[in-house]
C-alpha cells in the first residue's frame, strides 16, 4: 500500500472552476481501470493532476486520467474528489508511458502507476531547515570565535547551524551561546537545492578521431530533437562514456533533463565521480539505496525541472520528468534491466518506448550489444556507432582458452597448472589477478559421503548451497538458511559430509593455500556489509591494495581497475549450461565483459578460459575475439528457429501451493486457448524450477511471427481461461528472458 497523506489540508481549493463535473481517476492499485468521480464546485483539475480520492472506506491518492467517463452512473451518485495537489500533474508524455506499459505487458494500468507514485512524502511542501542569522547586538563578552560567528554571519543571509560553525570554525556550542545571548535568532529557511545544474562546457575532453565521429553523430541526433535510437557499440575500454556524455552535454546545452540508466548503480560509485569532473557536478541518484527523504526532495526537483540529469536504475523511467530530452541506457544488453517482479518489462526496451513517446532520442551503449538491439542496427532501425580501439595505449588482453581436459587440476582444486603459474607471473609483476567465477558461497551442492544424502531446500526446487563464512547452508531462490549440521542428518554420520563444486569462498580457500602472501579478496553480492562494503573494496581495488580478486558478476561490469593484467575465468562452461535460447549469447557477453576487465590502462594483459569445450563457438568467438562472427552466426541461428527478435514469445506461469490442483489448472488454462493460425503454443510443462518458495510452478511458451498482435491473442486467452481459484495465480511475461 502507498502510504497516503492526509488529504483536505493541503488541498489547493480554487473558486468554482467551470469545466468538466466528472473526471476518471487512476488510483495505484491493481485495479481493472480507472473510476469516475465528480469534482466538487471548488477544486479544479485536469488531466495529469494529483488528487485524493475515496475508495471504499479510506481517501487514497489518484491521478486524473484521460480515460473516458463512466455515463453510466448519475452525477450526483459519484463520490466526489478530497481534494489536490499542490505538485506539477504528469505529463501527457508519462500518462500515454504508464497506458502503453500497461498494455504491452498486460498488467493494470494502477500497477504501472504504483512505479510513478514512489515518493508520496514529494507530494507535501518541503520541510524548513532550521538555521540561525543576526537579530541582536553583540554579545556583552566578545571572543576571537564569537568575531568569526558574527564576521561570517556579515552578509546579512541565514545560515543552518552546522555550516555556520563550520564556516567560522567554531564548535556548535558557540553559536547557541550566542542565540542564548540574543545576538543571533532562530529562523527556517528553504533546504538547499536537491542537485546544482550540471554544466555541459565544465571539462570538455579531447576525442580520438573515431570517438569524435561518433559524438558528432550523437550531438546531431540530439540536436535534432526528435525521437531516434543510437547503438554505441564499442569494445570494452574504447571511450563509450566519454562519447555518451558528448550527447549529455547537447541536450543539457538544449535546456533538457538527461536519464542515464546503469545496471548495479549502487556500486558504481566511480561513474558519479567521472560525471563530476566532466558536468561539474555529480548527477543526482534515484535507486533503492536513496533514503526516503532523499527520494521525496529528488521526485519533486525532477517533477519542477531543478533536477537537470539522473543516473539511475531501471525505476527512474518513471520519474515524472518536466522537459525530458534524452536517455542513454548504459551496458544496454545487461539482465539487470529485466524486471520479474509484479510488472514483468525490460527497462531498455521501455526507455526506447519512453524515447518514442516523448519525441526525443535514446543512447543505447554496449561493449557486446543485446542480439535484438544489434538486429535492429542492422535493419537500419537504429543509427550504429562503432568504435574499434581502446583508448590510448591500452590493448585488449590476448584471450587464450584453457583445456580443461588436458590440464586437469588436482582433486578438490580448481585451478588448472597454467591458470596457477599465470597469477604467479602476474603478482611477481606486482599486478593484480581477477579470478572469475559466477558462483557465490562456498559449495553448490553438499551430499554425504555414506549415505549419498543431498541437501535440498524445503520450500524450492534447488539444492542449498553452502556458505561456509556464515557456516550456512543457503537458499539462493527462496533466501531459506539453516546452520551446516556436523553429520548427516539422514544417516548420521559423522564427518562424511562433503562438498561438490566450487563456489567464490572455496576458490578463496584454493588461492590462500596457493598464494599465502598475496592480498586476496573475494567479491560477491552476498558478502557481509552490503554495498558500503563493496564501495570500499572497489575503491581499495583501483588503488591497487589487491593482489588478487576473486569475484561473481560483481566484478564483471564496466569497472576500471587500472593494476589488472590477468583474468582467469574459472569456469567459461557455466553459463552454457542452462542451454536455453540466451544462455550463448548471455555467456559470450559475460565472458567479453569480464576478460575486458583486463588491461585497460596499457601494457600487456591475458585472459584465460578455462574449458572443457574449447570448440564451442562462444568460446571461439572469445578466444579468437571475433565477435562480428559470433554475431553473424548467432542472429542466423535465431532467425532460424524463427526467435526473437524474428520471432515474439511469451512465457505463462501457472503457480499454485499444491502440485495436482497447479497442473490441472495449468491443462484446464491451456484448452481454453483461442484458435489461430500462427501462434504456437508449448506446454504446459513442469517448470525447471518446478517449485520456488513452497509453490509449485508450469510454463506454457507462446511463439508467434514478429508481427503478431501476441498481447490481444493473449488477452482474448485470460479472459476464456477458468478465473484462477484460492492462491493459483497466472503471470504472464512479454519477451522473456529467463526460461527457468
Ligand atoms: P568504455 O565505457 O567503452 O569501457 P570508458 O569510457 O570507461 O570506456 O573509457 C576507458 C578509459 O579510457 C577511462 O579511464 C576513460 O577515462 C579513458 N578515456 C577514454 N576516452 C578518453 C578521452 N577521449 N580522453 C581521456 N580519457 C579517455
Ligand atoms: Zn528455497
Amino acid at each position: 500500500m502507498i502510504a497516503v497523506p492526509k488529504p483536505l489540508e493541503r488541498a489547493i481549493r480554487s473558486p468554482n472552476v467551470p469545466g468538466n463535473p466528472t473526471v476518471s481517476v487512476l488510483v495505484p492499485f491493481a485495479v481493472a481501470g480507472s473510476y469516475s468521480y465528480a469534482v466538487p464546485a471548488d477544486i479544479a483539475v485536469a488531466p495529469g493532476d494529483i488528487v485524493t480520492v475515496p475508495l471504499g472506506t479510506r481517501d487514497v491518492i489518484g491521478v486524473v486520467w484521460d480515460d473516458p467517463v463512466d455515463e453510466e452512473i448519475g452525477h450526483n451518485r459519484l463520490r466526489p474528489i478530497a481534494g489536490r495537489f499542490d505538485a506539477p500533474p504528469l505529463s501527457t508524455d508519462l500518462r500515454d508511458f504508464v497506458n502503453w506499459i500497461a498494455a504491452y505487458t498486460l498488467t493494470t494500468k494502477g500497477m504501472v502507476l504504483r512505479m510513478v507514485l514512489r515518493a508520496p512524502g514529494a507530494l507535501e511542501p518541503e520541510t524548513p531547515i532550521a538555521g540561525v542569522r543576526l537579530a541582536g547586538p553583540p554579545p556583552a563578552r566578545m571572543t576571537p570565535a564569537r568575531q568569526r560567528v558574527l564576521a561570517t554571519l556579515e552578509g546579512g543571509l541565514a545560515w543552518s547551524k552546522s555550516g555556520l560553525a563550520a564556516a567560522a570554525a567554531v564548535s556548535p556550542g558557540v553559536v547557541s551561546g550566542l542565540i542564548e545571548a540574543g545576538t543571533l535568532e532562530r529562523v527556517s529557511m528553504p533546504p538547499p537545492p536537491v542537485a546544482m545544474p550540471p554544466d555541459p562546457d565544465f571539462e570538455r575532453p579531447t576525442l580520438t578521431d573515431e570517438q569524435d565521429a561518433a559524438a558528432t553523430v550523437l550531438r546531431q541526433i540530439v540536436e535534432a530533437d526528435r525521437y531516434g535510437v543510437a547503438l554505441l557499440d564499442g569494445i570494452t575500454g574504447s571511450g563509450k562514456t566519454e562519447v555518451y556524455f558528448e550527447a549529455i552535454a547537447a541536450a543539457l546545452a538544449r535546456g533538457r533533463q538527461v536519464l542515464v540508466l546503469i545496471p548495479e548503480i549502487a556500486l558504481t560509485a566511480s561513474f558519479l565521480e567521472r560525471f563530476a569532473a566532466r558536468f561539474g557536478t555529480r548527477p543526482t541518484e534515484w535507486h533503492s539505496d536513496v533514503t526516503p527523504r532523499m527520494r521525496d526532495r529528488v521526485w519533486r526537483g525532477v517533477a519542477t525541472g531543478t533536477v537537470r540529469a539522473v543516473v539511475g536504475a531501471r525505476s527512474a523511467l518513471y520519474l515524472p520528468y518536466q522537459n525530458l530530452g534524452l536517455i542513454v541506457v548504459d551496458e544496454e544488453h545487461d539482465l539487470a534491466y529485466k524486471q520479474e517482479d509484479r510488472v514483468f518489462y525490460n527497462a531498455r526496451d521501455m526507455a526506447v518506448v519512453r524515447g518514442h513517446l516523448g519525441g526525443f532520442p535514446v543512447v543505447l551503449s554496449s561493449a557486446t550489444p543485446s542480439i535484438e538491439s544489434r538486429v535492429n542496427a542492422d535493419a537500419g532501425r537504429y543509427t550504429r556507432l562503432v568504435l574499434t580501439g581502446r583508448y590510448a595505449t591500452a590493448e585488449l588482453p590476448k584471450i587464450t582458452a584453457i583445456d580443461m581436459r588436458k590440464h586437469q587440476p588436482e582433486r578438490g582444486r580448481f585451478m588448472s597448472p597454467p591458470l596457477v603459474t599465470a597469477v604467479a607471473e602476474t603478482l611477481s609483476a606486482q599486478r593484480q589477478a581477477l579470478l572469475f567465477l559466477n558462483r557465490r558461497g562456498y559449495a553448490p551442492l553438499t551430499l554425504c559421503r555414506s549415505c549419498g544424502h543431498r541437501f535440498q531446500c524445503p520450500n524450492c526446487s534447488t539444492w542449498l548451497v553452502e556458505h561456509r563464512f556464515r557456516g550456512a547452508l543457503v537458499c539462493h531462490h527462496c533466501g531459506y538458511s539453516e546452520p551446516r549440521p556436523d553429520h548427516c542428518p539422514n544417516c548420521g554420520d559423522t564427518e562424511s559430509l562433503v562438498a561438490v563444486g566450487p563456489g567464490v569462498e572455496r576458490l578463496a580457500e584454493e588461492v590462500t593455500a596457493r598464494f599465502p602472501d598475496a592480498r586476496t579478496i573475494v567479491m560477491s553480492s552476498d558478502i557481509l556489509g552490503g554495498i558500503q562494503r563493496l564501495r570500499l573494496e572497489l575503491e581499495s581495488i583501483e588503488k591497487g591494495e589487491v593482489d588478487i580478486i576473486i569475484g561473481t558478476q560483481l566484478v564483471a561490469k564496466g569497472h576500471n581497475f587500472p593494476m589488472l593484467s590477468l583474468v582467469g575465468v574459472v569456469d567459461g562452461d557455466l553459463g552454457l549450461a542452462f542451454g536455453d535460447m540466451r544462455a550463448a549469447e548471455r555467456t559470450f557477453q559475460l565472458l567479453s565483459q569480464v576478460t575486458g576487465r583486463a588491461g585497460r590502462s596499457g601494457g600487456t594483459s591475458r585472459a584465460l578460459v578455462q574449458t572443457y569445450a574449447p570448440e564451442h563457438p562462444v568460446i571461439r568467438a572469445i578466444v579468437s575475439g571475433d565477435r562480428e562472427a559470433f554475431y553473424a552466426s548467432e542472429i542466423a541461428a535465431r532467425r532460424a528457429a524463427g526467435l526473437p527478435p524474428f520471432g515474439r514469445l511469451a512465457a505463462i506461469v501457472i503457480s499454485g501451493p499444491d502440485r495436482t490442483t497447479t497442473q490441472s489448472y495449468a491443462a484446464a488454462f491451456r484448452r481454453a486457448e483461442p484458435a489461430a493460425e500462427t501462434i504456437q503454443v508449448l506446454g504446459p510443462a513442469e517448470a525447471p524450477l518446478a517449485v520456488i518458495r513452497g509453490r509449485h510452478r508450469f510454463r506454457l511458451l507462446v511463439q508467434a511471427p514478429r508481427n503478431t498482435d501476441i498481447q490481444t491473442f493473449l488477452r482474448d486467452w485470460l479472459a476464456a481461461a477458468p478465473k484462477p481459484r484460492g492462491s493459483l495465480r497466472v503471470q504472464v511475461d512479454i519477451d522473456p528472458q529467463s526460461f527457468l
